[in-house]
C-alpha cells in the first residue's frame, strides 16, 4: 500500500491562487471579460484585469473588512480590491485617517499602497452586472471567505460594508452553527454584535458606494466613526464601551 499523501497546508496565498483560477461562475467570467473588452472611455487605454480580484491587506491583521464584490471599472480593472473607483477613494481616504492604510489613495496595483493591521476581502470575487450577484454566485464564492476567516487568526472584529457583507459573513458563522438561526441580528448602519470571546465583533456600515455617498446616506464621518470604533474593539475594548 502506497504511503498516503500528505496535503499541504492552506494558505492566504493559495486562496487568492484558486480564486484567480476560479470559473463556478459562468455569467459573472463571462460579465467580467466583456467589461474588459468594451472598457471605459476614460481607461481606453488600460489593460483591464478583467477576471476574479483576490483580497488585499495585512496576513497578521486583526480587523477583516468584507465589501460586496469588485467594481466593473475599479477592481475589475486594476485588480486590487476597492482600487480605481469611487467606492475605493472614499474607503481608503477612511482608512488612512484611522491608521489602517499607508496612504489615502488606492490607484493601481504598485502605488505603494500598504494596508496595516487589515484584511480587505469581499463576498463575491467577480463583478457582478448590476452590482448584484445572485444567491448561488454567493453560496459558490463563500468558501473561499471561510478559508481566509480560518487562516487569519488575529482578527477579532469585521467590518462588513452593506448588507451582502453582512449576510456573507452570518451565513458563514450559521453554517459552522456558531449563530443559532433565530439569533436577531439585523442589518442596521452602526449596529455592532458580539458574539462572544471565540469571535470576532461584527460591525454594519453601509457600503461606500457611490449610490450611498452621493445621496449622503454615507459620509466620510459616519464610515471614520466606524473604524474608529473597529480600531477600539481590536485594541482590546468592550462592546458598549
Ligand atoms: S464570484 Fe467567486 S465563485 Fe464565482 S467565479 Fe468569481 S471567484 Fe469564482
Amino acid at each position: 500500500m502506497s504511503p498516503a499523501r500528505k496535503v499541504p497546508p492552506d494558505t492566504l496565498k493559495k486562496v487568492a491562487e484558486d480564486i484567480l483560477r476560479c470559473e463556478k461562475c459562468p455569467r459573472l467570467i463571462a460579465h467580467c471579460r466583456r467589461i474588459a473588452q468594451l472598457r471605459r472611455k476614460a481607461y481606453a487605454d488600460w489593460e483591464y484585469w478583467g477576471r476574479p480580484v483576490p483580497s488585499f491587506g495585512d496576513p497578521q491583521a486583526r480587523l477583516l473588512v468584507i465589501g460586496l464584490a469588485p467594481g466593473a471599472h475599479g477592481a475589475n480593472r486594476t485588480g486590487r480590491i476597492f482600487t480605481g473607483d469611487a467606492s475605493g477613494d472614499f474607503l481608503y481616504a477612511v482608512l488612512h485617517r484611522t491608521g489602517f492604510a499607508s496612504q489615502p489613495v488606492s490607484r493601481c496595483r504598485g502605488d505603494g499602497l500598504e494596508l496595516v493591521d487589515v484584511y480587505i476581502t469581499a463576498a463575491a470575487r467577480c463583478a457582478p452586472p448590476q452590482n448584484r450577484p445572485t444567491k448561488q454566485e454567493l453560496e459558490n464564492c463563500r468558501p473561499y471567505l471561510e478559508r481566509e476567516l480560518r487562516l487569519l487568526p488575529n482578527v477579532r472584529a469585521v467590518v462588513a460594508l452593506g448588507r451582502i457583507a453582512f449576510d456573507a459573513y452570518l451565513s458563514i458563522l450559521r453554517a459552522k452553527g456558531k449563530l443559532e438561526a433565530a439569533r436577531k441580528t439585523p442589518f442596521r448602519h452602526g449596529a455592532i454584535y458580539d458574539f462572544g470571546s471565540d469571535l470576532p465583533v461584527l460591525l454594519a456600515s453601509y457600503h461606500p458606494s457611490r449610490q450611498n455617498t452621493s445621496t449622503g446616506r454615507l459620509t466620510e464621518p459616519m464610515l471614520t466613526a466606524v473604524f474608529e470604533q473597529a480600531r477600539r474593539l481590536i485594541a482590546g475594548d468592550k462592546v458598549g464601551n
